[in-house]
């Protein structure tokens, strides 16, 4: 009798060593799994261009930005060029007084607004930052490019930047990262073989780009500059161009782009408007929404 109870309790401690081993390693598992996951977002902001819808206007709705996106508290803001619409001293004082209000990483690209000219591309590079760069961010790779100096090269800074895009998408695809490219001007509007208008990128550059951007694991290409919605899809890159907080040219409400990165592709990005800023009405891919402070369903 006492042998059969010595026998159970051995068999019992066996039972509990299992499940305790079993235990740890769910929980291993699972923290593998957590450290593993890389969702997160990021917020996609569009010509704020100081002075293009009126400068207070654009002070005030450049400002309603920031705190909504403060509230929201997403990983980072990308802002996608054309910080102010005339590259001077006041301007871009307002614009990096208002920009350091952000509780989150803010990252820039510059926009034809911002460095048309030579002389505007050092004081761009004085005043505010780099105007070409990449950060990494929860294994993804953002490439941030300067894309005045693709259409309108400057001797000299044009040959710089694409070398250095080149090193640096090849210093990348080493890593095995995903890459979000960060500009301005949109490589194309609605066809990668159109002709190149005043919006898009000249067509040899634009080719380049594109072969480039697909050896390289570009997921997505992100820019401003039309002051209007344009999505597009590249054998399964991402193109966007989104809404400003300055001016909208196709009635569309002022406001930025919320992207959640996740393992679902394409990457899911959901408009939100600013709160306060009258816009009567907008057609949406839904229907007419009243805009105030709704939130606008994915695109
Ligand atoms: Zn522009």
């Amino acid at each position: 009798m006492s042998r059969n109870i010595y026998t159970r309790r051995i068999l019992l401690r066996i039972t509990l060593i299992v499940l305790l081993v079993s235990f740890i390693t769910s929980c291993a598992s699972s923290t593998g799994r957590l450290t593993k996951n890389k969702t997160f977002t990021f917020v996609q902001l569009c010509d704020p261009q100081l002075g293009m819808g009126g400068y207070e206007h654009d002070v005030n709705s450049f400002k309603q930005a920031v705190k909504q996106i403060n509230d929201l508290q997403p990983d980072f803001v990308l802002i996608c060029g054309d910080l102010v619409h005339k590259p001077d001293e006041k301007s871009f004082a307002d614009f990096n007084k208002i920009n350091a209000g952000f509780t989150v990483p803010c990252y820039c690209a510059p926009g034809n607004h911002d460095v048309g000219s030579e002389h505007t591309l050092q004081y761009y590079r004085k005043a505010v930052d780099k105007d070409y760069y990449s950060f990494e961010h929860k294994g993804y790779a953002f490439v941030v490019v300067n894309t005045q100096l693709w259409k309108a090269p400057f001797e000299g800074e044009s040959e710089k930047q694409d070398k250095w895009l080149k090193t640096t998408l090849e210093t990348i695809s080493k890593k095995k990262q995903p890459v979000f490219i960060v500009g301005h001007h949109p490589l194309f509007l609605k066809n990668p073989t159109e002709d190149e208008k005043y919006f898009n990128l000249p067509l040899e550059t634009r080719k380049e780009l594109l072969n480039l951007f697909e050896k390289h694991n570009v997921v997505a290409v992100l820019g401003g500059h039309t002051h209007k919605l344009i999505i597009n899809d590249y054998k399964g890159i991402q193109f966007v161009n989104a809404e400003t907080t300055s001016k909208n040219f196709d009635k569309r409400p002022m406001g930025f782009r919320v992207w959640n990165i996740s393992t679902k592709r394409p990457f899911e990005h959901t408009f939100v408007p600013l709160e306060n800023f009258d816009v009567p009405e907008y057609e949406s891919e839904q229907g007419k929404l009243k805009v105030s402070c709704r939130r606008e369903p994915n695109q």
